[in-house]
């Protein structure tokens, strides 16, 4: 045997810059005296000529006499461990972002020091709604994703639920869509589990933020509540992981890279062998189809629902019904809350033809179309009412504020507000639900806009926003929910008024999948800005067997490609290259994996 050679200790680390270039990271000695450099250690390292931050992503032994060494550790403690390192690589190649961006995604806004504090208080007792989910996570079991059928309220389930992990000191990690709507989970919950419960989300202060972090990094039992990027947060490894209305908007960044918050909670939970919930009236697709369970309580998950059939409406009634305006007089003079749903703004609403009453559509994609004449998903002119020849068209919604003044004509001056107003008939839009009171009438305006919107995701959406509405509504007698439609056999308004989805959303999955759309099939949308058409041959290159290619298509001041296929994986690969030369030429680029608007 030679002479042993001299082995010292050797880290890599991935430099805190955001590029692709620093992907896998450098060799660096660890000098004597910094023991405690671990997987997941913040340093400092000579890089060029430069002192750069990197995060240690492996160690091993060899011959250091060649290598820099560290200069210095930066915090107290590791801020991710193996597993959560497993998770941001895969998150890293996912959404074609460089490894350092997602490598910071898990560290505090400050460097992170101190013990923190441990969590103190007796439990209640409480039975959870999902005894198995709860008893695995209790248990440090990994258990199949699940989604809880319901329209809330949810605090008083995730209490149940979280209570037996907890009990065991272990953590229990709630992540809801919006500031807000985590600080009024905390406020419930912290009337259960008192100062357990941790708060945190993106608009709370460095300090604050990096405190809370401390706190469930270094112990068991806490149960945190925040907003989606608590999601890549270590958080002492949460036994469950409870995520509230994973289908909507706010839980997909819209930054690059575009994390999405069931991606990375589902893979955590893989990883880490957690238990994941998800929660909400409506199930997405995604989770059904990457094999989430689902659990519906008896009944119905939300309150009743009545069409109004608009086709029965002369024309120029406007934006609401006679119908459902003698349901809105009704509902003030008995004194109940009245709550009336209009599409965000900048949603153009469904259009009818005036003659025969029948909705315009594409005769393409079957898109709603907007004022103009070109179909704004697919480009296809529209012409005349594809049923009887007739050239005019009438809305059958407004804007916000014209549907405001319409029911101001009908009810009086003082009665009609926007949310927030205190006013008996509030008029609200998507972003306005967390907040609508209780209501003894709520009323969807156009439906139809929602069932129509240009993109492949569309009715899914519409369902969930409608179910989402049909949840402002009161339980109980003479409590009403109103749906405006002219296509009131249309399937989801079938389901909406069954009160149970799961039936329908096997349908939409198979549909889905027989379209070679996601979430059965991938899709990654890259754009570059400016006129980038130069630079089709370069995306070309990535287009395998299996892949299909949309684009480039030029408009709104960026060029977009579309790729398609049942695993990209390699595509992404290449993509990361592709993407950095690019940057490197000063181009702004930006990767969004599984577009919801396409
Ligand atoms: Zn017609
Ligand atoms: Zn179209």
């Amino acid at each position: 045997m030679p002479a042993a050679e001299q082995r010292n200790r050797i880290a890599q680390v991935v430099p805190d810059l955001p590029t692709f270039a620093v992907d896998d990271g450098f060799s660096y000695a660890i000098p004597e005296g910094m023991d405690d450099i671990g997987v997941g250690s913040i340093v400092r390292i000579p890089l060029g000529a430069r002192r750069v931050r990197g995060y240690v992503t492996s160690l091993r032994l060899g011959d250091t006499s060649r290598l820099k060494p560290i200069v210095g550790i930066s915090g107290e403690y590791p801020v991710f461990d193996e597993g959560l390192l497993q998770t941001l690589r895969w998150a890293a190649l996912h959404y074609v972002a460089p490894v350092s961006v997602l490598l910071g995604r898990a560290a505090p806004p400050n460097l992170p020091r101190g013990k923190g504090k441990k969590p103190a208080g007796e439990l209640p007792q409480l039975t959870s709604a999902i005894p198995t989910v709860s008893g695995a996570a209790a248990n440090g079991r990994h258990s199949r994703p699940l989604c809880l059928v319901t329209a809330g309220p949810y605090a008083a389930t995730i209490a149940g639920a979280a209570k037996e992990p907890i009990a065991t000191g272990r953590n229990v990690a709630v992540i809801a869509p919006t500031v807000d709507e985590a600080s009024s989970l905390t406020e419930e919950l912290r009337e259960v589990f008192g100062e357990r419960v941790l708060n945190v989300s993106s608009s709370l202060p460095a300090k604050q933020a990096t405190r809370i972090w401390v706190n469930a990094n270094n112990h068991g039992g806490y149960l945190i509540v925040g907003t989606p990027e608590i999601a890549l947060w270590p958080l002492g490894s949460p036994a469950m992981w409870v995520v509230v209305e994973d289908g909507r908007r706010a839980m997909k960044a819209k930054q690059t890279p575009t994390l999405q918050v069931r991606d990375l909670v589902r893979r955590r939970a893989l990883v880490e062998r957690t238990a994941v919930v998800f929660l909400g009236p409506i199930p997405t697709l995604d989770t059904l189809a990457k094999g989430a369970g689902t659990l519906e309580f008896a009944g119905r998950v939300w309150p009743l629902v009545e069409l109004v059939d608009r086709r029965e409406d002369a024309p120029g009634s406007r934006s609401l019904s006679p119908a459902t305006v003698q349901a809105v007089r009704g509902a003030v003079k008995r004194g109940g809350q009245v709550f009336v749903f209009v599409s965000r703004r900048g949603y153009a609403p469904a259009f009818r033809c005036v003659s025969c009453r029948e909705l315009r559509r594409c005769p393409e994609c079957g898109s709603g179309p907007d004022r103009g004449d070109t179909c704004r998903r697919c480009g296809t002119p529209l012409g005349p009412c594809s049923e009887c020849g007739g050239r005019r068209f009438e809305p059958l919604g407004a804007a916000l504020g014209r549907v405001g003044e319409e029911l101001s004509r009908s009810l009086g001056d003082g009665v009609v507000g926007v949310i927030g107003s205190g006013r008996q008939v509030l008029v609200g839009t998507e972003r306005d639900l967390p907040y609508v009171p209780s209501a003894a009438l709520t009323v969807a305006v156009d439906a139809d806009a929602l069932l129509m919107a240009p993109h492949y995701r569309a009715e899914e959406d519409a369902a969930r926003i409608l179910a989402r509405v049909v949840g402002t509504v009161a339980r109980g007698r003479g409590r009403r929910c109103l749906v405006q439609t002219a296509q009131p056999s249309h399937r989801a308004l079938a389901m909406l008024r069954s009160g149970h989805p799961l039936q329908y959303l096997h349908e939409l999955e198979a549909e889905r999948e027989r379209d070679g759309l996601p979430p059965t099939a991938s899709l990654l949308s890259i754009e570059v800005s400016g006129d980038g058409t130069a630079r089709a041959a370069d995306i070309a290159g990535v287009v395998a067997d299996g892949i299909q290619l949309h684009g480039p298509e030029v408009g709104g001041g960026c060029t977009r490609w579309f790729l398609q296929g049942q695993s990209l994986q390699e595509a992404r690969v290449q993509l990361r290259g592709i993407v950095q030369q690019w940057r490197d030429a000063g181009l702004k680029v930006r990767v969004d994996a599984d577009p919801i608007d396409l």
